[in-house]
């Protein structure tokens, strides 16, 4: 089918879908529809004639009835921020789009139960912002944080830089609003800590990325907020140095350790040349570089003398080569600006080939030095490329591919080194999507890696929850019909 045969059907479908969401709630015209359709970077591109932004549950409802019925493929879409084409529809045009971006309610603030209940389209941001309204942290934080929205992190089970201390998307959710693509509505809003009164639904549909229902609202737990903040940027010869270093951090500190990010030499010298303002802390190069992290309750001087202690004993043990603590709040943004500054770096450095991967954070020196090798053996020139998430074991290894190859060549090879990387992951017990989700981008890799009962498990829900094969096809799992072939 292609796109003309959707907008030429004689059920009319998509009239009275339009009339569902009323002038304001739709877009067709190509130019109003292609933000949609384009993942954010370019990388992904999809057809469709139609996006619906509904603005109330009942919408959806209607929307996903209505599509149902008709066999219509629907594509749910939040921020459009995800890395792995997990919002976008195929080539067919036979999909709509459903970007749940007007559903921008914040239903209930609960002080005393600590929750938060949102509609989907509500920024991260807006929730941060929310939060702190009433004096508390809700913690995810990403780099999209400003437009990425929370039914979007939900559907991926975003983690970010605060995953070690407060825990990914999955952790932070004490319930949620799902239509099924029946249009069913589940009122899963429970904002409970305790709740074993049998299977937890709402985990089937964090990080199921849009392929079992909508997610169209839901209740995440708030935490206090800091009172001290402590941030620290240290200098090591070796990675296996900055496992040690965690080690250490994590028994000193305890619960108050917030953020333990990696970086890699090149990545360092990648942001300051590529960000105005940047300098690194540091007067010499250094192979690794931390962002170490701790906050907490406590005032006064008791959380800086935990990090200075943590600091007299990371170079009593010879484990770091410099480190700077920041002295004021803009030297802790400073610090965090090179952290953040990562995808510029990559950008600066050329183009590189993404992996978001986890190992057992004891692996992680391995991994780096397995990967390394074999990719050095493959193809001669390539450079490492490394940052991410130490105490969650996720690295984004992402290896800059030498200048002089073709575009095509890049695109070529580009398979070859995923498949390079990710045979190291899976032979160390690994992932090789820690926190982006399969979206489209990793489905075959995905399907490659995983043992057939994992994959059994995995159709069995989706034929459960989706029997007509209408949610998000071909993203997490591929095609049923392709599958058969
Ligand atoms: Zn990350």
């Amino acid at each position: 089918m292609t796109a003309a045969s959707l907008m030429t059907r004689a059920d009319g479908i998509l009239d009275r879908l339009k009339a569902v969401v009323g002038p304001a709630g739709f877009l067709e015209a190509a130019d109003d529809t292609a933000p949609f359709r384009t993942s954010f970077g370019g990388t992904f591109q999809g057809e469709t004639p139609l996006v619906l932004r509904p603005a109330s549950t009942a919408e959806v409802s209607a929307i996903a009835g209505l599509c149902s019925a008709a066999r219509v493929p629907m594509v749910p879409q939040g921020g459009n921020t995800g890395l792995a084409g997990g919002a976008q529809p195929d080539a067919s045009g036979t999909a709509v789009i459903v970007s749940l971006d007007r559903m921008r309610q914040v239903r209930a603030v609960d002080g005393a139960n600590d929750t938060l209940t949102v509609e989907a389209g509500v920024t991260l941001a807006e929730v941060q912002a929310a939060a702190e309204r009433i004096d508390r942290l809700f913690p995810l934080s990403l780099a999209s944080e400003g437009s990425c929205r929370i039914g979007g992190n939900l559907a991926t089970n975003a983690g970010g830089t605060q995953v070690l201390r407060y825990g990914n998307m999955r952790a932070l959710t004490l319930g949620l609003e799902v239509v099924l693509p029946g249009g069913r509505i589940w009122n899963g809003l429970r904002g409970l800590r305790k709740d074993n009164a049998g299977y937890d639904l709402k985990h089937v549909f964090i990080g199921s990325e849009g392929t079992l229902g909508f997610i169209t609202a839901a209740t995440l737990r708030l935490f206090p907020r800091p009172r001290a903040v402590e941030t620290a940027m240290l200098a090591l010869a070796d990675v296996a140095d900055a496992v040690r270093l965690l080690t250490l951090a994590r028994g000193l500190m305890g619960d108050q350790l917030t953020a333990f990010e990696l970086m890699r030499a090149p990545s360092l010298v990648h942001a300051v040349a590529a960000v105005p303002g940047l300098s690194s802390p540091f007067a010499a190069a250094h192979a690794w570089s931390v962002l170490v992290e701790a906050s907490g309750q406590e005032t006064g001087e008791g959380l800086r003398a935990t990090m200075e202690a943590f600091l007299e004993q990371a170079f009593g043990a010879g484990l770091v080569e410099d480190g700077v603590v920041a002295a004021s709040g803009a030297q802790r943004q400073r610090l965090w600006a090179l952290r953040e500054a990562q995808a510029e770096a990559q950008k600066h450095a050329g183009p590189g080939v993404k992996h978001d991967i986890s190992v057992p954070v004891r692996a992680i020196p391995d991994f780096l030095a397995a990967a390394d090798a074999a990719l050095a053996a493959a193809f001669p020139g390539i450079v490492p490329f490394t940052f991410g998430h130490v105490g969650d074991g996720n690295l984004h290894y992402n290896p800059i591919m030498p200048a002089h190859w073709s575009v095509e060549e890049r695109a070529r090879k580009a398979p070859d080194i995923n498949r390079i990387v990710h045979d190291v992951v899976a032979r160390l017990d690994g992932s090789i999507s820690a926190e982006h989700g399969l979206g489209q981008l990793r489905v075959r890799e995905a399907e490659h890696y995983k043992a057939p009962v994992e994959l059994e498990m995995m159709r069995a829900l989706k034929a459960a929850f989706d029997p007509l094969g209408l949610m998000n096809p071909g993203k997490v799992l591929a095609y049923s019909s392709e599958r058969l072939s």
